[in-house]
């Protein structure tokens, strides 16, 4: 690839848009451009390094017995119905007509039709199992499309789905994915940490996320630090509180004038946070709930979504709160709540604490809940925080930041029991497939690699995922002699099969190098002035900036070395 012909447009100034490094390189190096809300044009390095994804991906799930097949991203809106969830799923799916007026949907995930093929196809225990996969532009409308490739509304995503006679099968195919999900990330080069994890919208019974550890990550995750725990936040069970015994005080309205925020009326009564119990009102599918959480605590949405089995839930707004309950925002509490109120575990082992009165500038203290007011339901419905035990062995947790690259899913017979995938067993008696899923964010783990390789000068693209292996820069283009090498440079490794983008372009050297370190690519060839002086060409390493000094005829079998190092080092045996 001759840079001269590229489309590689670098940018100088980091864009004004991009919150996070992977975005704002992305960018910058020429890789993306956006098209409008998360949705974006893979230029040609872009797309290069989504291939390199890609093959990794195909390798490993062919290797693992898996078949690609390629589906329709547009769906019937009766698929969906029979499962029920194109109702549930959301705004995320994006929903439409055609001419003839028919419903229909973008495929933000294919669990419908692979299950309707499926129906079609199987019929008896000698078909399976199957395990079938495909690579794939998705669409969710997400609500806050962000972060570039990291969030984006069209995007690419690895799915696949699997079907077996009984429980058994799926968990060991479960398994084989499992297996070959770490592989699949560890050939990338990223470090990355399986979690156990919430099933989300697809369903199931089990599931794990691959997270990719980094700051800008999206989910936290909760490790123990001393057993194998590992859960995403969203999931990870809070350990019941001890029931406080001591006996019940009197109830007892206080004048809290102008204090609306937990730490205001805790520093005016002279009390914890731990003392005081929050009233936080959601909306459920657009229906006003009150949940209660002590004064230090977050209410943990997936968990809330979960309890009260909606497809979707929001914090209100003051306007909407004060809709809800005629009370004025801080001074909300539970004794007489005209709406559904649930309490977190920890609450409901609490005593005497004080909340809101329902009243402007007035609190409440020594309220206890069954006295003074009932529960809808008492559940764990909070945030789990570094001060809690492990909830498998009862250690210290540690939280850390991830992004999810990667999901696999026991599904069970949900999908096929709602949609009568059936097969025929050994003694003659239809019975549901059992699925499994599986999902790789591909365009995904693009930014997940940036965020984890780059400096200040650019990204630092791990080999196995760079979109070119080798640049070679030509800094002597008037220069019979430096262009002579550098051009039979650029045919010898692309002739041994090597990756090489050769900046011919008519630059000055400081723009080139600086080019360079922006675009990321592992390996950087200079040819210049040092070749007329002392013969030598420059061979530089974009990770640690080491340079080695070799003759022209030395670098093409350098180069090989120095990849199938970096290619054998990711691969595991
Ligand atoms: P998230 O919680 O980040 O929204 P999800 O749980 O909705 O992800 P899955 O339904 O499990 O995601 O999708 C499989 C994979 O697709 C995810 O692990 C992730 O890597 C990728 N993915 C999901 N949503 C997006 C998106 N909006 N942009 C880019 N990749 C995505
Ligand atoms: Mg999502």
């Amino acid at each position: 690839m001759r840079y001269s012909q590229s489309l590689i447009p670098t940018l100088k100034e980091n864009p004004a848009e991009a919150e996070i490094a992977s975005h704002r390189l992305l960018l910058r190096a020429g890789y993306i451009r956006k098209l409008t809300a998360g949705i974006y044009s893979y230029l040609p390095l872009g797309l290069a390094a989504i291939r390199k994804v890609e093959q990794i991906v195909r390798e490993e799930m062919n290797r693992a017995g898996a078949q690609e097949l390629l589906m329709p991203m547009v769906q019937p809106a009766d698929l969906w119905r029979e499962t029920g969830r194109y109702e549930k799923y959301g705004p995320e799916l994006l929903r439409f007509q055609d001419r003839h007026e028919r419903e229909s949907c973008l495929g933000p995930t294919h669990e419908e039709v692979i299950t309707d093929l499926a129906r079609r196809e199987i019929r008896s225990y000698r078909d399976l199992p199957k395990n079938l996969y495909q690579i794939q532009t998705k669409f969710r409308d997400e609500i806050r499309p962000r972060f570039g490739l990291m969030r984006g509304r069209e995007f690419l995503m690895k799915d696949g789905y699997s079907f077996d006679v009984d429980d058994t099968r799926a968990g060991e195919t479960y398994q084989l994915m499992f297996d070959a999900y770490k592989r699949i990330f560890t050939r990338c080069g990223l470090d990355f940490r399986p979690v156990e994890a919430d099933s989300g919208s697809i369903g199931g019974s089990f599931s794990h996320e691959f997270m990719v550890l980094a700051d800008t990550g999206e989910d936290t995750l909760v490790i123990c630090s001393n057993c194998d725990y590992a859960a995403n936040s969203e999931k990870a069970a809070v350990v019941p509180p001890v029931t406080d015994n001591s006996p019940l005080l009197e109830m007892e309205k206080v004048e809290t004038p102008g204090k609306r925020k937990v730490p205001a009326v805790c520093e005016f009564m002279a009390i914890e946070p731990s003392e005081l119990v929050k009233t936080m009102v959601y909306k459920a599918d657009g229906e006003p709930v009150a949940i209660l959480v002590r004064g230090d605590r977050e209410v943990q949405g997936v968990k809330l979504k979960n309890l009260l089995g909606v497809a979707d839930v929001e914090m209100a707004d003051d306007k909407e709160v004060y809709d809800a309950t005629g009370v004025p925002t801080g001074y909300l509490g539970p004794v007489g709540i005209p709406i559904k109120l649930l309490v977190d575990q920890e609450v409901a082992a609490m005593r005497n604490f004080v909340v809101g009165a329902n009243e402007k500038n007035y609190h409440m203290k020594n309220v206890n809940m069954g006295r003074d007011f009932e529960a809808a339901a008492v559940a764990d419905l909070r945030q789990i925080s570094p001060d809690d035990p492990c909830p498998s062995c009862g250690s210290a947790l540690g939280l850390k930041e991830g992004i999810e690259v990667g999901h696999v899913f026991k599904l069970g017979t949900g999908y096929s029991e709602a949609m009568n995938a059936v097969f025929q067993d050994q003694d003659g008696k239809d019975k549901p497939m059992v699925m499994g899923c599986y999902g790789i964010g591909i365009s995904r783990i693009v930014a997940a690699a940036i965020e984890q390789n780059h400096d200040e000068n650019g990204m630092i693209f791990p080999m196995p995922l760079a979109p070119l292996q080798v640049i070679l820069l030509n800094l002597g283009l008037n220069d019979e002699q430096i262009t002579e090498t550098a051009e039979s440079l650029y045919n010898d490794l692309q002739d041994k099969g090597i990756e090489v983008l050769l900046d011919d372009r008519d630059e000055r050297p400081g723009f080139k190098f600086k080019d360079a370190d922006l675009l990321g690519i592992p390996l950087r060839i200079t040819v210049g002035k040092r070749l007329s002086k002392d013969g030598i060409v420059e061979l530089r390493h974009r990770s640690n900036g080491a340079t080695e000094e070799l003759a022209p005829e030395q670098i093409v079998s350098r180069i090989s070395e120095l990849i199938e190092e970096a290619m054998s080092n990711k691969t595991i045996s």
